[in-house]
């Protein structure tokens, strides 16, 4: 009985129930910026049929992120859509961070935005670290070998992040 009630229980309030999402084609510089915020976001590549679409989102309950009124009147549509209307990226980050009431400082820096992979600390294995970054702010990417590291791009881009969480619902927890 009491392990019943203790699963309903972190059913419901996991604190690891984060949003995954799947970006549309038409949304890759979105779909980038919800990696580099740390979200899981699969991007399928350019010509993917919309069956396939639909069902990686299906698949893993994930958003589907789309400007394609096509794909949300699929017979068998996942449960969570998002149609964008705008084609501006910053329009479109602003709706979805309204409606979801998205954080973007979640875990920035922690995925690749080029393959979704989460990144691993330090330099590739057998490469040395580029000359002008501190070991400590080195990553890589174990599935596409990209190196990240902290430099003045990354202050740009957490700019960026925090823009954007302003848009999120005042009173919310996180900022
Ligand atoms: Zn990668």
């Amino acid at each position: 009985m009491w392990k019943d009630s203790s699963e309903i229980h972190s059913g419901i309030l996991c604190p690891l129930n984060t949003p995954r999402f799947v970006c549309d084609e038409m949304l890759r510089g979105l779909g980038e910026w919800l990696r580099i915020a740390g979200y899981d976001t699969h991007m399928p590549e350019e010509g993917t049929e919309d069956r396939d679409v639909l069902a990686m989102a299906t698949a893993d309950n994930r958003w589907l992120v789309t400007r394609d009124r096509e794909l949300i009147l699929h017979r068998n549509g996942p449960q969570h859509v998002l149609l964008l209307i705008s084609d501006r990226q910053t329009d479109n980050i602003q709706e979805l961070t309204i409606k979801l009431n998205l954080d973007w400082l979640h875990a920035p820096f922690s995925r690749c935005k080029r393959c979704n992979t989460p990144l691993h600390q330090g330099p590739l294995p057998g490469s040395s670290a580029p000359p002008d970054a501190g070991q400590q702010g080195v990553f890589h990417c174990p599935t596409c070998r990209q190196t990240y590291w902290k430099g003045s791009h990354v202050k740009r881009m957490r700019k960026r992040l925090e823009e954007f969480n302003r848009w999120r619902r005042a009173g919310a927890s996180g900022t």
